[in-house]
């Protein structure tokens, strides 16, 4: 199979799982993230997974990394790009009991994508953004207005709240 096919959940069979401990890698929907009304980032693809699952006693542990693409707007110059965040520290630990028959890690998964994100996303560190006078794109080359710093790295991502109310 080329591709995993999205699960809409990433469930730990706690009951069956290995004592020496199990791999568990794939990919969840990213409609768990419920990001349909964020006008700046758009999530594809789903988030990947491959985590190591282990149970201590009663306690399961699990560690490893995350990883979701999204489609982004650049809230200096209003660009389209792509970019991936990454969870190389994924860790969550949780007491189970012997009637434990599911672990249930959609919701951490989701948390600690959230949490990786930028407030404001932008295409590079050093993007020029827009002229708010005349709105060119900076990154192409100065404008012939005289603006400060500020209005160029701000104007896009106010004419887009402007323009999204
Ligand atoms: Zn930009
Ligand atoms: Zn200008």
């Amino acid at each position: 199979m080329e591709f995993d096919e999205p699960t809409e959940k990433l469930l730990i069979d706690v009951a069956r799982l290995d004592k020496d401990g199990e791999t568990y890698a794939g990919v969840v929907d990213d409609a768990v993230l419920e990001m349909a009304d964020n006008e700046l980032l758009r999530p594809f693809g789903g988030i990947r997974y491959e985590l190591f699952v282990q149970l201590f006693g009663t306690e399961l542990l699990v560690r490893g990394t995350l990883a979701q693409d999204f489609d982004a707007v650049c809230c200096r110059c209003g660009c389209d790009f792509d970019f991936t965040t990454k969870v190389d520290d994924f860790t969550f630990n949780l007491e189970v009991n012997e009637k434990t028959e599911f672990a249930d890690l959609t919701d951490e998964l989701r948390q600690s994508i959230i949490l990786s994100l930028p407030s404001y996303p932008i295409c590079r560190q050093d993007c020029r953004g827009v002229c708010a006078s005349c709105g060119k794109n900076l990154n192409e080359g100065p404008c012939t207005c005289e603006h400060t710093e500020r209005d160029s790295r701000w104007g896009a991502l106010d004419s887009l709240r402007l323009g999204g109310k």
